[in-house]
């Protein structure tokens, strides 16, 4: 299967790609992958999307969006890419189904996923007071109790976030110091409704099934091993994000936190006609909305880049100093490819 533009990922970034992409006429093919839909599927109720007054549910968005760009045009196909190459063109990618794609311009939205703790009871009340999103779910807990376990700048964040709503916020690490910055801790320490639970390790979350909901954490002392209850009404994983980038490692640039890196102000990757869109590519908003954001400007760039509006640039910096010949030997590098690329245009 060729196409000009394949997306890879299903979530609000890959199917506003899709759309705008329809839209410019480029008869995209949209891989969903693993989990069709993305992070949005297991999030319950969401208020902040907008365009929405009353609250809505996450895969009922979801599906809208794929219904909007399926509508549209675009070719969803329910595969899991498990290979690329991305080191020469057309771009090519292998489906676990043995299916083989190729295409022009690749838009990667394959997303990120909340670290979980990984506890049975933790999955069966994901969505149900287990929640790995503060900014999403956070508004439901006023006037109640909550906990955030980690003790990251995100669980942090979190944590102070919460108290906007929430009665009482406890803070719940696993060692004797939070690893996030001085600053938080300060704020947390100084919160009148935060407390900190240090030394504490999550063993179970406790609920009632009808309705569903949480009533409390198992919460094990790691030094003296002894098990105590801890009743709230929500627990907030906040334990770190890892975007789903395995696929792309030795093909386009990762930064230190394993995230895509693009360049200032655009979706372009290290790889002209690559674009990296949502949070693949950011560990700092993480919201759908803004996800949704950047499918919309990788499919506008892909658009750019197959009409050769606008030069490809990789996301380096091309500068080079004369007294390093391997950086100059790249950048002539860089030039022979952009001229091959202009003659095939
Ligand atoms: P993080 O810094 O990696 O922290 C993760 C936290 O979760 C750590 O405290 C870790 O404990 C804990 N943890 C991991 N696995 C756990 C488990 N199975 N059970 C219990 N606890 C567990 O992740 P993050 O807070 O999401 O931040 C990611 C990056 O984004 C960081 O570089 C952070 O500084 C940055 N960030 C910056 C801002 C900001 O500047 N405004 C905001 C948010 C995030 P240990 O300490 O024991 O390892």
């Amino acid at each position: 299967m060729h196409s000009k533009v394949i997306i890879l990922g299903s979530g609000p970034a890959g199917c506003t790609a899709a759309i705008y992409a329809c839209r410019a006429m480029l008869n995209p093919i949209l891989i969903a992958g693993l989990q069709p839909g993305g992070q949005l599927t297991i999030t319950a109720e969401i208020e902040n999307f907008p365009g929405f007054a009353d609250p809505i549910q996450g895969p009922w968005l979801m599906q809208q969006m794929e219904e909007q760009a399926k509508k549209l045009g675009t070719n969803v196909v329910n595969d899991v890419v498990t290979a690329v190459d991305l080191k020469k063109r057309p771009f090519t990618l292998t489906g676990d189904s043995g299916a083989i794609y190729t295409c022009d311009t690749l838009i990667i939205a394959t997303g990120a996923q909340a670290r979980w703790l990984g506890l049975p009871s933790e999955t069966a009340f994901q969505g149900h007071g287990v929640s790995a999103c503060a900014t999403c779910d956070g508004f439901f807990y006023r006037g109640k109790q909550v906990a955030v376990v980690g003790g990251g700048n995100s669980a942090a964040e979190e944590a102070l976030f919460l108290t906007n709503f929430a009665d009482k916020v406890t803070l719940v690490h696993r060692r004797d110091a939070l690893r996030c910055d001085k600053t938080n801790i300060a704020r947390l320490e100084a919160h009148p409704k935060v407390a900190i639970a240090y030394q504490r390790q999550v063993v179970a979350v406790v609920g009632s099934e009808n309705p569903k909901s949480v009533t409390g954490i198992v919460l094990r002392d790691t030094k003296s091993g002894v098990t105590e209850t801890l009743n709230l009404d929500g627990v907030f994983i906040a334990i770190g994000h890892s975007p789903a980038t395995a696929l792309f490692k030795g093909q386009v640039k990762i930064d230190e936190s394993g995230y895509i890196k693009t360049a200032p102000d655009s979706t372009r990757t290290s790889v002209a006609g690559v674009f990296a869109a949502g949070d693949v590519k950011d560990h700092t908003y993480r919201q759908a909305v803004t996800a949704a954001g950047m499918g919309c400007m990788a499919a506008l760039e892909a658009e750019r880049f197959l009409a050769g509006a606008v030069a490809p640039k990789p996301a380096k910096k091309r500068k080079t100093k004369a007294a390093k010949p391997a950086k100059t030997n790249k950048t002539q590098k860089t030039k022979k490819i952009t001229k091959r690329t202009k003659a095939k245009r």
